[in-house]
């Protein structure tokens, strides 16, 4: 069962590895209780599989490969044979439990793109061999009410692949088959994975929130995130801004899609911009002149948060009444979007711009995502 997920050196590391049981129970407050539906009703063992898995023990510390036992594969789960997985900031956060409900051994990745390996009884939308991708959701209860509105991703019970469940780090990860969306033609498998969280999330919210061509966009941040935002945006017929605090990615911005670029802390610049935008999406992860940045909006125009930014938002509320603005944050997208994207992607030919690091270099890509070097998204792949 080895692929050489981690290399030589890993592989010797292997003699000491750890065999854990998975543990799929989440006890953080802020976690739901995981649906009965997707733990309770498994089949008696179909197979037995040991994963491998790149696994933080515990917060600070490196990650090594560890081996876990999955069970048995659910009747409405398939597991995948990973090739890929990007790294996204998300996974950086829960590796520090910055957000307070990582539980440790932690298998970070949730960008991942992989052949289906095997099949739970009652799976009928894939089949064994299939290239997919899985993104931050591995599983809905997909009975309550948004579910069945196709809002899956707004579930109050949706299992995150790295919460309470191991994720695309790891030779294998297991998924509910809703969770996964196969590949469509003219999508390149090898940059496809962010596309899955970084992708979708700053795409959906151009369908939720109905943007239009004419609409003037502007994109906090280019990051993993910012910079697919940039190139859908485009696509999608705005006019673009990307706002970045990097003098360094200002031409490369313009490249990627905008038609002009800002400095994301200069104030004299967002002046110089009052009420412009319709639109303005922060992928950032820190804090801004936000009260700035609602004075950039037109007339009901919309300041929505995408990226993690821990520090309560200290927004005047008159700046929202006067013009009627909003605020707004938006999560990944459902099964559908995540569709829905992949065909925009393959007709536009919008890629990620990918750097490729080999599984057994992960710390090391890690480390190049928190100095903020990554360019523009950091994929793991087999060597
Ligand atoms: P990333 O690749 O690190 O990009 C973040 C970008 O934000 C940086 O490249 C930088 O862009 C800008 N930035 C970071 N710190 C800043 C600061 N203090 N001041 C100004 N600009 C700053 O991260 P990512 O993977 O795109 O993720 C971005 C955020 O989205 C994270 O918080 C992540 O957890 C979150 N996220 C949310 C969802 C969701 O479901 N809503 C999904 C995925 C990720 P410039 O160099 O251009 O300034
Ligand atoms: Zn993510």
């Amino acid at each position: 069962m080895w692929h050489g997920l981690c290399g030589t050196t890993w592989r010797k590391s292997l003699l000491r590895a750890l065999r854990l049981r998975h543990s799929l129970e989440i006890d953080h407050p802020l976690r739901r209780q995981r649906p009965m539906s997707i733990r309770e009703h498994r089949l008696p063992i179909l197979q037995m599989t040991i994963i491998i898995a790149c696994t933080a023990m515990s917060t600070g510390v490196k990650l090594e490969p560890i081996e876990f036992e999955p069970g048995a594969l659910g009747k409405d789960e398939v597991e995948l044979n990973v090739e890929s997985c990007g790294i996204c900031h998300s996974d950086l956060s829960m590796l520090d439990n910055d957000w307070g409900f990582t539980q440790y051994p932690f298998v970070g990745g949730h960008e991942v793109i992989g052949s289906i390996s095997a099949i739970g009884d009652n799976v009928t939308n894939v089949k064994v061999g299939q290239r997919v991708g899985l993104g931050w959701h591995s599983a809905y209860c997909n009975t309550c009410k948004t579910c069945q509105a196709g809002d899956q991703n707004l579930c109050a019970n949706a299992q995150p692949t790295i919460a309470g469940h191991h994720g695309g780090f790891a030779e294998q990860v297991r998924a509910q088959a809703i969770a996964v969306v196969v590949l469509p033609e003219g999508v390149n498998p090898a940059s496809a994975g962010p596309l899955f969280c970084g992708g979708v999330t700053v795409f959906n919210p151009l369908v939720q929130f109905d943007i239009k061509p004419t609409d003037k966009v502007g994109v906090i941040g280019i990051g993993g995130l910012g910079h697919i935002a940039l190139q859908f945006l485009n696509a999608w017929g705005c006019e673009v801004t990307a706002f970045t605090s990097s003098e360094h990615k200002r031409a490369e911005a313009l490249t990627m899609g905008a038609h002009k670029v800002l400095d994301s802390r200069r104030g004299d610049e967002l002046e110089a911009a009052a009420g412009h935008f319709d639109f303005i999406i922060s992928t950032v992860n820190g804090k801004l002149d936000w009260n700035a940045y609602l004075s950039t909006l037109a007339p009901k125009g919309r300041l929505h948060f995408v990226g993690a930014t821990l520090e309560p938002l200290d927004i005047g509320v008159f700046s929202l009444i006067g013009r009627q603005r909003s605020v707004s944050g938006s999560p990944v997208g459902s099964p559908g979007t995540i569709k829905q994207m992949l065909d925009f992607a393959a007709l536009h030919k919008i890629e990620p711009v990918t750097e490729y690091f080999n599984f057994d270099q992960i710390n090391e890509a890690i480390e190049r995502l928190r100095e903020g070097k990554a360019h523009y998204r950091i994929v793991l792949k087999r060597e």
